[in-house]
């Protein structure tokens, strides 16, 4: 998963959409939380309500899965596990192997490797507003079904 600044263009969107069948062609998208330890990131603390939707999107709603899994590269206190596994309540979810998507207010897709809960829960990491904003308001991408989930 390569770095992307925060609201650049979403990168190999023709060829996941060749390959998924979703989105249309010519679709655009704006990518969120394509972290690197080499780059600096925002950070805050994350409130509750905003980590209970973001982890519904993680947990039901993960899109462009692919088999292999992608870890967290940023820095850890102790040596995290091999695949990231997120708790909340009695649920559990994989991350690094999806993304999440959502539509902000003003119409834009935004698509984030779903590591981001990882990112936001533990490092902190505080994305760009209008991403806060459309997970809150829960404006998640509905691929055709079948297609991607
Ligand atoms: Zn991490």
């Amino acid at each position: 998963m390569p770095y992307q600044q925060d609201l650049a263009t979403y990168p190999n969107l023709e060829m996941i959409s060749r390959n998924f069948g979703w989105p249309p062609p010519g679709a655009a998208a704006l990518a969120v939380g394509r972290l690197a330890p080499e780059h600096e990131f925002p950070t805050t603390l994350p409130d509750d309500a905003f980590l209970d939707a973001l982890f519904y999107l993680c947990a039901h709603r993960s899109i462009i899965r692919v088999r292999s899994f992608h870890n967290c590269l940023l820095p850890h206190a102790t040596r995290p596990a091999a695949i990231c596994v997120v708790r909340r309540g009695d649920e559990e979810v994989r991350l690094g192997s999806a993304e999440i998507g959502v539509v902000a207010a003003g119409g834009e897709l935004l698509l984030a490797p779903n590591l981001v809960f990882h990112y936001i829960e533990e490092h902190h990491y505080q994305p760009p507003a209008i991403f806060t904003e459309a997970v809150l308001a829960r404006r998640t991408i509905t691929p055709p079904a079948g297609v991607l989930l």
